[in-house]
């Protein structure tokens, strides 16, 4: 007998153990089905093709018993997607196989066909939900929380239903989302107007004013204008899809659904919205950094450098007799190589060194605290594994390259554009050497006294950036470098702290979280020291943190404006141009 202070545990561990199972079920069953996703896409192709009994009775008894054990493990979606394709087909099933000539055009097999295209297409669908579900369940914490939690957003619910609207809400907060609710497009208009969003879920049928005029205000409003948006509707209609779709909406769930599925949805969304910003900075051929993103960031590696001197060094590369990759195999083959050649490179380098793809067949990469001989046997050893491996697969082909490299070390006044020439004249040297090698560009010669110095800059106002995110610092220099300032950045609030010792700004921006000294307790120290030439610096904090005690934190330490973290970029610059009385 069980000791009655044992039961709750053994209880637990029996309901422990029964998750596990159903899910390692659910797990072999996905599993599964991916590969009788493909075997039914065979089937149907080859039935397409020619209709042939014995396909139809194979494909007939995948999709009953997909029927059957689908909803086993919770997959309802799939099991009423199986049934409908066992509908289609049940008449094959009293065909008599001496008839098999029977199957021609005249009957419904090429319709049914067609509309069973449409339905495997739903299952991959399906098939991809149920995946990332499983691999968020993966991925997820002991205590079972989901991937939604990662992102902390805040989202709008705008629907009339409340029973479905607080339902949601409560499972959304559970997933540590800040959740707002609209029961009409008047107030959720309001909403949108006081606060910033990450992503709205908006219903169709609503009264006074339909779902659709939601999409005009948003549609006019620039800041508002890429606000992800997710339809959800009781309407499965096409029309209804299409409309929303060209009205902007980035994704149509009809109800009733699954929880698990409508989160993983707004997980998507919310990801690839964060991934969007970060894309503007990658090469889509190789996924390395593009020029772009290079000319920012070794930006703010020279002015680290000028405050913490150090070494750094730049090299230029570019492949050897690349067109004749092109002309012989193909363009194809030669974006292979470019591919093959961006992931050895990255792979040998470190994770601090900066490789970016500058143009068609040319990398640059900076390497901080390298000195030009540093740089240089670097560049030797791996030229070394890149000329006596293959760098890519093509038919089972192996192509193997060299290229020819240039090395730069910078110099006190060197601009980025001379440096980048220096490296760049010292690869052409080393193609003019015969290629397949590294060179070091000459030392720079005495400044020409003659030469009178530039004339100065006009003062520009000084903007102070201050976060841990390279990436995002990247992206706020990017947006804002159009206005007339001065941009300096700080990776945390210590070497912040010190910049601000040392200058006057006229601005911040300001991360509220960060390692070392957090932007909290740098505001606190900046506003608290009213001697401090930077006691008049306005501040824009910018945080991740949403609750409204944070903001009221931030306002009471004198910030002069907060947002949230993700924030709409055009929203943030003219928050920055008000700061900064631009307008
Ligand atoms: P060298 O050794 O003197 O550098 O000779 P090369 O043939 O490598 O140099 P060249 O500048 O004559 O040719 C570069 C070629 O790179 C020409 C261009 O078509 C090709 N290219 C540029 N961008 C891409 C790309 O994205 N994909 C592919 N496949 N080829 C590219
Ligand atoms: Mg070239
Ligand atoms: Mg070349």
């Amino acid at each position: 007998m069980n000791h009655t202070n044992l039961e709750p545990k053994s209880s637990r561990s029996e309901s422990d153990k029964d998750a596990r199972i159903l899910r390692q079920g659910r797990k072999l069953f996905i599993r599964e089905f991916e590969k009788q996703l493909k075997e039914l896409e065979a089937l149907i192709g080859a039935v397409r093709a020619l209709p042939v009994v014995e396909d139809l009775n194979r494909f007939y008894r995948i999709i009953h018993t997909l029927k059957g054990s689908a909803p086993i493990f919770g997959y309802d979606r799939i099991g009423r997607l199986a049934e409908e394709l066992v509908r289609l087909w049940e008449w094959t099933q009293t065909i008599d196989p001496d008839q098999a000539l029977s199957l021609t055009s005249t009957n419904p097999v090429q319709e049914n066909v067609e509309r069973s295209l449409g339905l495997l297409r739903d299952m991959n669908m399906e098939y991809d939900i149920c995946l990332t579900e499983i691999q968020m369940d993966e991925q997820k914490d002991p205590t079972g929380g989901s991937m939604l939690r990662t992102l902390k957003s805040r989202l709008l619910l705008v629907d009339d239903d409340e029973v479905l609207r607080s339902y949601l809400t409560r499972r959304l907060q559970l997933d540590d989302c800040i959740v707002d609710e609209a029961a009409d497009v008047e107030s959720a208009i309001k909403l949108l107007r006081t606060h910033t969003y990450d992503l709205v879920t908006l219903d169709l049928m609503m009264h006074p004013q339909s779902g659709y005029e939601l999409f005009e205000f948003l549609k006019e409003d620039p800041t508002l204008k890429w606000l992800p948006l997710i339809v959800l509707s009781g309407r499965n209609d096409l029309n209804d899809k299409v409309r929303c779709f060209h009205l902007g909406a980035d994704d149509y769930v009809t109800k009733p659904f699954q929880y698990e599925e409508l989160a993983a949805r707004i997980y998507g969304l919310l990801k690839r919205t964060k991934n969007f910003e970060q894309l503007a900075f990658r090469d889509p051929l190789t996924g390395v950094f593009n020029r772009r993103y290079f000319d920012l960031q070794i930006g703010m590696e020279l002015q680290r450098i000028e405050r913490y001197p150090a070494p750094i060094s730049l090299v230029f590369i570019d492949i050897d007799y690349f067109k004749r990759i092109n002309d012989t195999y193909g363009h194809h083959v030669g974006d292979l190589v470019l591919q093959g050649l961006a992931h050895l490179l990255q792979t040998n380098l470190r994770s601090t060194d900066l490789l970016a793809r500058f143009g068609g067949e040319e990398f640059v990469i900076a390497l901080p605290n390298t000195t030009l001989e540093q740089a240089h046997s670097t560049m030797q050893n791996i030229l070394h594994i890149i000329s006596s491996n293959p760098v890519a697969h093509y038919e089972g082909k192996p192509f193997s390259i060299t290229f020819s490299a240039g090395v730069a070390q910078w110099q006190e006044g060197l601009s980025v554009a001379d440096w980048v020439s220096k490296a760049d004249e010292a690869m052409y040297q080393a193609k003019q050497q015969g290629r397949n090698r590294v060179l070091c560009a000459a030392a720079e010669k005495e400044s020409d006294p003659n030469k009178s110095a530039p004339p100065p800059l006009p003062e520009k106002k000084s903007l102070l950036i201050v976060d841990d995110d390279p990436i995002l610092r990247a992206i706020l220099t990017s947006h804002l470098e159009h206005l007339p300032i001065a941009i300096t950045h700080a990776s945390d609030g210590e070497e912040a702290l010190s910049l601000l010792q040392e200058k006057t700004y006229h601005a911040c921006i300001l991360d509220g979280m960060m390692p070392r000294l957090d932007g909290f307790s740098l505001l606190d120290q900046i506003k608290k020291d009213e001697r401090s030439a930077n006691a008049n610096m306005k501040v824009l904090m910018l945080s991740g943190k949403k609750k409204e005690d944070d903001m009221l934190k931030g306002y009471q330490m004198g910030a002069d404006d907060y947002m949230t973290k993700p924030f709409s970029l055009v929203e943030l610059e003219v928050r920055v141009k008000k700061l900064m009385n631009f307008i």
